[in-house]
């Protein structure tokens, strides 16, 4: 019975694919950039349009939930019975800004299919990963009648600003939020035809510095010397926080970090990462970073310190001779299990504190925090990921960690005791947060077959 569900879905969403694309690029043109206070009515847009294709697709009690920052989007099909296991999915419908939107080849929010891909701000990262699940539900309900398990969806509109109102409403509703595992797609396959399951997230700690000095911009040449420069300090200050091969000295950041041991270094290496990629996906001259760890190391199991962007005094066209009022920086560090962000933004301001002279003034503030996580790949829920991985995609998935961050992990482990399984269907060189950000769109539909897969399978396994 099970099984001939699992044909009639599969057969629902082989048949319905161009509808399946032609909705994703209707989410898409919403410009629901979470980080941009203009665009707050159009973040609620995407998730009232999220909350309606949920409805459509028959998933019942979809709903959009307040918050203090951007909403909520819940829904869920219970029928499956008492036996049946439940799975929470997760998902985010906020992106990233689109800036600088003049390298983008087509505009962000118009959507383009360009051969195998479709281009837009968001459709890899994540609104296309979550609206593989929606259809996948669709093509059960619709193609079959019901679902094999117990479905319930929690998608967020705050994922890129580490915003807090899913951390607070996690364990504010257990009862809603109950299952048996979570699954997220919001990561990266290793290549178009080799699918992974990621089994490590980075944490982050994203901290702002800002130096002031005199309070006006000032005549270098009657002040310089005897004022100082908040830009140099700022520079002085951001040169000291990294070595020239990517160590971070803030005194204790590493004390936490879990060595990596002998066995995780050969599950790893059974993923050849390709320098030669790396560099064509980046345009960059060369790799970088410590030389005691293999890149794949350095890309998701060794934490991180990168200055994001970093502002101060005249830039405008010719010379202007000043010494500035002010200089501000944007650090944001990646983290491995066990750092806590909380203290490593201490050590952070302590040794940022102990850098500053006393002829400027320094104000640090901490922006988003989300911890490391690390999940089990011994358990079923794994197993039926890897099977149906397996049968669409004709590969085994491999075990990896992802450099990423997705701080709800955390919080499904520790509020809801929820494993969780991350099947991302997106491509490394998605150009995710850059600008034409793509998607791969076999692997769309892939996608969908997957989760139809994984959800027969994972009910029978249970
Ligand atoms: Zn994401």
């Amino acid at each position: 019975m099970a099984t001939n569900h699992r044909e009639e879905a599969l057969r629902y969403a082989a048949q319905h694919q161009q509808a399946h694309l032609d909705e994703l690029i209707e989410f898409l043109r919403i410009p629901s950039v979470s980080t941009q206070p203009e665009r707050r009515e159009e973040v609620r847009e995407a998730a009232e349009w999220l909350a309606q294709a949920m409805r459509d697709a028959g998933l019942e009690n979809a709903r959009v939930i307040d918050t203090a920052g951007h909403p909520l989007v819940y829904s869920d099909w219970l029928h499956a019975g008492d036996n049946a296991p439940t799975v929470l999915v997760y998902g985010h419908y906020d992106v990233q800004p689109a800036e600088p939107e003049d390298q983008w080849r087509t505009a962000p929010f118009a959507p383009q299919v360009d051969g195998d891909y479709l281009i837009a701000r968001g459709v890899s990262d994540d609104k296309g990963q979550v609206y593989i699940h929606v259809k996948a539900v669709e093509a059960y309900l619709h193609g079959a009648g019901s679902l094999p398990l117990n479905i319930k969806f929690i998608v967020e509109g705050e994922e890129e600003i580490g915003g807090p109102s899913l951390g607070e409403f996690v364990p504010q509703h257990k009862e809603l939020l109950t299952a048996d595992v979570a699954v997220i797609s919001d990561s990266s396959m290793m290549a178009p035809d080799q699918p992974s399951i990621v089994y490590g997230l980075r944490g982050l700690c994203y901290m702002f510095v800002d130096v002031s000095g005199p309070d006006h911009d000032l005549h270098s040449g009657s002040f310089g010397g005897g004022i100082d420069n908040p830009i140099n300090v700022l520079c002085h200050i951001v040169a000291n926080l990294k070595d020239e091969h990517g160590r971070v000295l803030i005194p204790g950041f590493y004390d936490d970090v879990q060595p990596l041991d002998e066995e995780e270094r050969e599950l790893l290496a059974a993923v050849a990462v390709d320098e030669n990629r790396v560099l064509q996906t980046t345009g960059a001259p060369a790799v970088w970073g410590e030389p005691e760890y293999s890149l794949l190391e350095r890309l998701g199991a060794r934490p991180t310190l990168d200055v994001n962007g970093i502002v101060g005094g005249y830039t405008g066209a010719g010379s202007k001779t000043i010494i500035p009022a002010a200089a501000h920086a944007k650090i944001s560090m990646r983290l491995v299990s066990d750092q806590d962000p909380h203290e490593i933004a201490q050590l952070f301001e302590a040794y940022v504190m102990e850098l500053a002279p006393p002829t400027v003034e320094v104000t640090i503030t901490r922006n988003g925090m989300a911890s490391p996580s690390i999940n089990d790949f011994n358990t079923t829920a794994v197993a039926a990921a890897s099977a149906a991985y397996g049968e669409v995609f004709g590969k085994e998935p491999l075990m990896r960690r992802e450099g990423g961050s997705i701080p709800v992990v955390g919080d499904f482990q520790k509020h809801l005791g929820l494993g969780t399984v991350m099947m991302g269907f997106g491509l490394p060189d998605d150009r995710i947060h850059s600008p034409n950000e793509r998607f791969y769109l076999p692997n769309y539909f892939r996608g969908i077959e997957t989760m139809i897969c994984f959800m027969d399978d994972f009910a029978r396994r249970e």
